[in-house]
């Protein structure tokens, strides 16, 4: 979409223009003023999870993430957009890197795609099922820990929020199904970015010396439009996206410092139809990575649950007999190691690589476009199709533990108060859980991940039609063949009873 073309603000709904809300937003700390409360959080996690009760169900730092964030990001990436991302407290050193003027360098040109954020999801979805780190308080304190050290560490080197755009899982998490949220950064109007100097909505308006810039000469040849750049500025974009040109909520982190950075008031926060951008022609780049990303993102989906399913015992015992690993002598952990090791890597990436290219290779040869479409095309072009069913199943797989434990955090929070001398909110009542009946669960994931398949399904018939015209119908069967692939999977695993892993015993 050109500047000229994005539709005038006067047409659409923008948060920012709201009475209280939007000035809220706008205001120079108004990023800052949630930011606190979320460290002032984490830093209570933390404390707790390393002096608490080592009892997950009975800790801040397990019950606080695993139970209640997940379930809240869920609902808030549907309904509003990528609201955890605004309120990051592992952000807060960005500011200070950029006021200290240490970060310079740009990250390494190598590792500038999705293919660390892969790996890093990749890592902490492993990490979770294989360290058992829901039932570790103290484990999950260290994990908060080292996002604080890694965040800072990587704004303080590098001269852009490589962290959130290049590494962070969550952040990567964020983007990815923020694409389906009700709002979008965009610009009120196009025609003021076409003279505008400074672009300071991606550059900042940070100046060691003050800077005077106009931006427009008038009929009169005065300038119309002055403003002064002082070290009092605003940084821009961290993820160096560019407001007239955003297509997509892909890489923003929501922080809103485009719109305060804008001299011309230009940047509004849009309402737009729930995953617009997903059928939008060209709203997404056609690289690999970022299709990859995706696509793994919602093979992982199952494979996250299915580690919490009692059949992940007898697949790993399965492959510790095939492969002989009692035999060579490893220990119960060695051997879940292996054994999980290879269910994630086979499952959550060589799964959605091989076979989402094998679905677009089909559908090139079934609509002969190979001569037209390479195969990056043709797989990029339907990669934001993947978004709707991966959501659906880990809003099958967080909801579960959301629901079930729904109103755990009170009496965790009393006892945390309680260690503490805090009497007010009297004595814990630790059987206060959340829904307990198990069909009404199953309803809720049932219906989210047929509700994630059919949006799939809408959004890959909207793209197949526009790709391959009349040959729509042919060039959609591979993918939605995939896609049934997936649902029926995801259905079987979500009618299985979900707990928690423990210790593995193997033969
Ligand atoms: S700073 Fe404002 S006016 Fe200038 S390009 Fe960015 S959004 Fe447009
Ligand atoms: S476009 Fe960039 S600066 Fe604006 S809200 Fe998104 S991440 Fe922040």
């Amino acid at each position: 979409m050109t500047p000229a073309s994005i539709p005038q603000a006067a047409t659409r709904f923008d948060v920012l223009r709201l009475p209280l809300i939007g000035r809220l937003l706008r205001w120079r700390w108004g990023r800052l003023a949630v930011q606190i409360p979320m460290f002032a959080l984490a830093a209570l996690l933390v404390y707790d999870g390393f002096t608490g009760s080592p009892l997950a169900s009975q800790n801040l730092a397990t019950v606080a993430p695993w139970v209640h964030y997940r379930g809240l990001i869920i609902i808030a990436l549907f309904f509003v957009g990528n609201l955890f991302c605004m309120a990051c407290p592992f952000t807060l050193p960005r500011t200070l890197g950029k006021r200290l003027s240490l970060s310079k360098r740009r990250f390494p040109r190598v590792l500038r795609s999705k293919a660390v954020a892969i790996a890093s999801l990749f890592a902490l979805f492993f990490a979770y099922e294989w360290l058992d780190l829901w039932a570790s308080p103290a484990l999950t304190a260290w994990v908060i820990v080292g996002y604080f050290v890694a965040s800072f560490a990587f704004e303080a080197f590098f001269g852009e929020s490589a962290f959130c755009k290049y590494v962070c899982p969550l952040g990567s998490f964020n983007f990815v199904y923020s694409t389906v949220s009700p709002l979008q950064i965009s610009v009120r109007d196009a025609s003021v970015c076409q003279t505008c100097v400074g672009k300071e909505c991606v550059n900042g308006s940070y100046s060691p010396q003050p800077v005077v810039l106009i931006d427009s000469i008038g009929v009169n040849g005065a300038p119309d439009i002055t403003h002064t750049h002082t070290p009092q500025g605003i940084p821009g974009c961290g993820t160096l996206l560019f407001a007239p040109q955003m297509q997509s909520n892909l890489d923003c982190t929501l922080c809103l410092d485009c719109a305060r950075a804008c001299p011309h008031g230009n940047v509004g926060l849009f309402g737009r139809g729930i995953g617009a951008e997903l059928s939008r022609p060209k709203a997404w780049p056609a690289r690999y990575d970022v299709a990859f990303l995706v696509i793994a993102l919602a093979f992982m989906g199952l494979v996250n649950a299915f580690g919490m399913v009692p059949p992940v015992y007898d697949l790993m015992q399965r492959i510790s007999d095939t492969l002989g690993l009692r035999a060579l002598g490893l220990t119960d952990m060695g051997i879940e190691t292996i054994a999980l090791g290879l269910i994630f890597v086979v499952g959550g990436l060589i799964a959605p690589i091989g076979l989402s290219l094998a679905a677009a290779g089909a559908a090139r040869a079934l609509t002969r476009t190979t001569k037209r479409d390479n195969l990056r095309v043709a797989l990029t072009t339907f990669a934001p199709a993947f978004v709707p069913i991966g959501l659906g199943f880990w809003a099958a797989h967080y909801g579960f533990h959301f629901l079930i434990g729904l109103f755990s955090i009170v009496p965790v929070t009393q006892g945390f108060l309680l260690d503490h001398g805090i009497t007010l909110f009297g004595q814990p009542n630790w059987a206060l859980g959340g829904i307990t009946d198990l069909t009404v669960i199953g309803a809720f994931q049932a219906i989210v991940v047929i509700a994630g398949y059919g949006a799939s399904l809408w959004t890959a018939q909207k793209i197949a039609l526009r790709a391959y015209k009349r040959q729509g119908f042919t060039g959609l069967l591979p993918w939605a063949l995939l896609f049934t692939l997936m649902l029926l999977a995801g259905l079987w695993l979500f009618s299985q009873p979900m707990e928690m892993r423990g210790t593995v015993l193997f033969d």
